[in-house]
């Protein structure tokens, strides 16, 4: 956890989730607390974080890390897809694929079947 909970009086967050019940993956218990987010990385967890330009009421949801899933299908899906539903709605933001038979490898610049 980033233990930063007070004295930002110039810092511009881009980003703030607040009121949400922070899981951050480190095995501990759940936690209530707002979080910010500067140039897409978390940036401070705490209380006492100013306004950002965004703001997110959470309460009563999870803050989570993001999620891998590790066995999808999305082998073609991939080519036309910029969200690969449905493993992005439910929060994952790593996806693994080509690992199930599914896959259209071997490819080559030259090839015109796939
Ligand atoms: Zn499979």
């Amino acid at each position: 956890m980033l233990a930063i909970t007070s004295g930002y009086p110039h810092v511009l967050f881009r980003l703030v989730i607040r009121n949400g019940t922070i899981v951050d993956g480190s095995g501990g218990d759940p936690y209530e607390a707002d979080l910010a987010v500067v140039d897409g990385k978390i940036a401070a967890i705490g209380g006492n974080i100013p306004k950002g330009t965004q703001e997110i009421d959470a309460r009563g949801k999870l803050v989570t890390p993001g999620f891998v899933d590790v066995h999808t299908h999305y082998d073609a899906q991939v080519t036309w897809s910029d969200r690969l539903a449905p493993s992005s709605w439910n929060g994952a933001t790593t996806v693994l694929f080509g690992n199930c038979g599914v896959g259209f490898a071997p490819c080559t610049k030259t090839s015109t079947t796939c």
